[in-house]
């Protein structure tokens, strides 16, 4: 085998890591799973914590579940026999006192714990049967009492089967060490100018000033966690500046594409308006001029449209739709889920049609005719507004003249399905609309590509939704309130969040869940109460009668899984049960809630919950029961659990951060955005160093 030489020019970020000294076949495979190809990956497998060997804690201090240095006289020495037979040793130091345990020991071992013998010991710390115990501690002996501690932070990796974090760690060191002269961002104003420098001191961090006496040891190590802290904030904010960068470039490139321009044309819109039934609230007024103003222009749009649940997004859509069809142009309306496909289908077909527009329906699971019919209307142009779920972006779906995407509920849709939309070299105008609310500071970093565009109001006369909590025990007086508000007329959704079993049931898998509560609740209400059920698992034919009758106010309680969560809009169902609430995330849950409240009466929603309830689930219900404010739930969500959520396959599917943890980071975001605006303005090229830096490895969508 040749041997691999280490060459005095610096290896490029994305040279294979197999290039660098030490790693073979197999390690190439284990770091494939850490999702490390390249050097610059492996640079940039950051340590998720450290070892502390710096400081050795009192033993009067030590906690449970803390791993930490330790420093002790032994005072006493025994076996115990317990279930396992056992080493025990009882060290003190001014402070107070700790055992150490061993279960595997040599007798030299045991010789050695003599009282008055020295320990000095780095390990977990756990409860015991005597009180706090070390179990297993790495340990050097000193016949007299040891000195301030020389250690260090040790890194520890995200590791994978087989492979150790020490290993790992020589791997970085080998691809730090020749890829040192690599050009990195270079900021000022920073204890760490240079990125890399930052970035070598989060693998190897060590403090240059040696250190003799106990109190500037501790100073020395306060200062190490301090610089820590700094290599740390240095490339966070490279990180965050990065993708907002790479963000920025997207809208740049978007805007340099062209588009259908769209001017006013026929006046449509005002004719929509005069049927409509409804005034528009000020805030959607005010949007939807928004969007026709973006939508004359000869490049595309790019505009968010957020507002809260049942803040009326769907009409804004439709004053788009028209505007596109003006000029004889389609427009494409994606949907995340065939329920609510299916019920834009039918409002928008209320709304169009009249107006000479056709709308046509494309699903997945249409027959083969059906689709057949529907792909040639959309071929010849006869549908002018089409409405779909994944199944649009499936080649075969030929449009004519397709200028406008609408894509509802954002957050479902990766931004590569949506670019398979261009037609003829045209890159369609895009109308995103999200029922998340996305607080200011993080749409300024993650929605950089896009124009925003907000809805704060809600439709006139609507009442805030009532909130209940209610444990198990009291599932009974529940089943009892549904039963009473049907009599009076009303409409009741049943949400089933367990987790499902999957069962086949005719061949056929069924949600077990939702089943068991119709059965449930078909044993416990009068016969006169007409049930329905839908799940993700029903044909689609299923859910559309089951929706519809429930529309139709055929049905009086729709049993119901998660499937419901977005969009659906049946505003005579004014009362909600949501099973297990504690299960659910408060993005979903104000997501659920929103599917009452959506007319003039007074809804409410139980949460019924299975106690004992965790602190952070008992949080998430009592923010749920205070209010209904989309914008206070999300920034709660946010405090609670960080973005991910909030963001979904923004953050998750196309943009992984290396090292950014959105809980706790996210107040640099500010700062992100505005050193970003300063690099572009002032030093493009820095700029472009960092779009590099973090780009690497992944495709940019926009590059046309
Ligand atoms: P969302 O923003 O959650 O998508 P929808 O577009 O589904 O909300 O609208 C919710 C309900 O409010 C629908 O029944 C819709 O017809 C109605 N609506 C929308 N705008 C108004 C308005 N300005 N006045 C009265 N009702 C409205
Ligand atoms: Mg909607």
């Amino acid at each position: 085998m040749p041997v691999k030489e280490s060459s005095s020019a610096p290896m490029p970020f994305d040279a294979p890591v197999d290039a660098l000294p030490g790693v073979g076949k197999s390690s190439v495979a284990k770091l494939q799973r850490l999702g490390i190809e390249t050097t610059g990956d492996l640079v940039l497998h950051l340590p998720f914590r450290y070892q502390d060997r710096t400081r050795s804690v009192p033993l009067d201090e030590v906690q449970a579940g803390q791993e930490c240095l330790v420093t002790g006289c032994v005072a006493t020495s025994s076996i115990a026999y317990g279930r396992r037979r056992s080493l025990m040793a009882r060290i003190e130091d001014d402070a107070g006192a700790l055992t150490l345990r061993w279960f595997h020991f040599s007798s030299s071992q045991r010789q050695a714990m003599q009282p008055g013998v020295w320990l000095r010991c780095f390990g977990e710390v756990r409860p015991g049967p005597t009180g706090l115990e070390m179990p297993h501690p790495d340990y050097r002996l000193h016949h007299e009492q040891p000195g301030p501690p020389a250690g260090e932070l040790t890194p520890i990796y995200r590791v994978t089967q087989g492979l150790a974090s020490a290993r790992l760690a020589k791997w970085v060191t080998a691809a730090l060490a020749n890829c040192q002269d690599l050009p990195c961002s270079s900021l000022d104003g920073f204890e760490f100018t240079n990125l890399l420098d930052a970035i070598g001191f989060l693998h190897a961090p060590s403090d240059e000033i040696e250190s003799s006496t106990e109190d500037s040891s501790q100073a020395s190590a306060a200062g190490l966690r301090d610089r820590l802290q700094a290599a740390r904030h240095r490339v966070v904010l490279d990180e965050l500046v990065g993708h907002y960068l790479i963000l920025k470039r997207r809208k740049a490139l978007v805007q340099a594409q062209a588009a259908r321009a769209l001017p006013s044309k026929q006046q449509l819109g005002r004719e929509m308006l005069d049927q409509l039934g409804f005034r528009l609230t000020r805030a959607q007024a005010r949007v939807v001029g928004e969007v026709l103003t973006d939508l004359a222009a000869e490049r595309p749009m790019m505009r968010l449209v957020q507002g809260d649940v049942g803040a009326g997004k769907t009409v804004v859509a439709a004053f788009a739709a028209i505007r596109a069809a003006e000029h004889g142009c389609q427009t494409a309306v994606m949907a995340p889920t065939e329920i609510l496909a299916e019920q834009h289908f039918e409002t928008l077909s209320q709304w169009l049609p009249p107006l000479g527009i056709g709308v046509g329906l494309i699903t997945g699971r249409q027959s083969a005719a059906e689709r057949r019919a529907r792909l040639a209307a959309i071929a010849d142009g006869g549908d002018l507004v089409v409405v779909g779920t994944h199944a649009l972006f499936q080649s075969g779906v030929q449009f004519h003249r397709l200028a406008l995407a609408v894509i509802d509920e954002q957050h479902r849709f990766g931004v590569h399905q949506r670019m398979q939309l261009r037609d003829k070299g045209n890159l369609p105008h895009q109308l995103v609309m999200t029922a998340t609310p996305i607080p200011r500071t993080l749409t300024m970093a993650f929605y950089a590509d896009m124009d925003i565009s907000t809805i704060d109001e809600l439709p006139p006369g609507r009442l805030p939704v009532r909130t209940h909590l209610a444990s198990m025990a009291r599932r009974a007086e529940v089943i009892e309130r549904v039963v009473n508000a049907c009599a009076a007329g009303k409409q009741v959704y049943w949400v089933c969040t367990a987790i499902e079993e999957e069962a086949e049931i005719d061949g056929r898998p069924r949600s077990n869940a939702a089943l068991a509560t119709l059965e449930e609740l078909s044993q416990a209400v009068p016969e006169n109460l007409r049930l329905g059920l839908v799940h993700g698992r029903l044909l689609a034919a299923e859910k559309r009668a089951a929706m519809a009758a429930f529309k139709a106010g055929e049905t009086d309680i729709l049993v119901a899984t998660t499937v419901i969560e977005v969009g659906v809009d049946v505003p005579n169902a004014t009362v909600m049960i949501i099973d297990n609430a504690e299960r659910l995330g408060l993005a979903q849950l104000h997501q659920l809630r929103g599917r009452v409240g959506r007319g003039s009466q007074q809804s409410e929603c139980i949460l019924l919950f299975e106690p004992p309830l965790s602190a952070v689930a008992r949080q998430r219900l009592s923010i749920m029961r205070e209010t209904n404010d989309g914008f206070r739930i999300a920034e709660k969500d946010l405090e609670l659990r960080g973005p991910g959520d909030i963001l979904g396959t923004r953050q998750t599917g196309e943009q992984t951060f290396k090292l950014v943890d959105m809980a706790k980071d996210r107040t640099l975001l500010p700062q992100a955005v505005k050193l970003g605006d300063r690099l572009l303005a002032e030093d493009p090229p820095m700029a472009q160093l960092i779009v590099d830096t973090w780009l690497r490895g992944e495709t940019e969508y926009a590059t046309v």
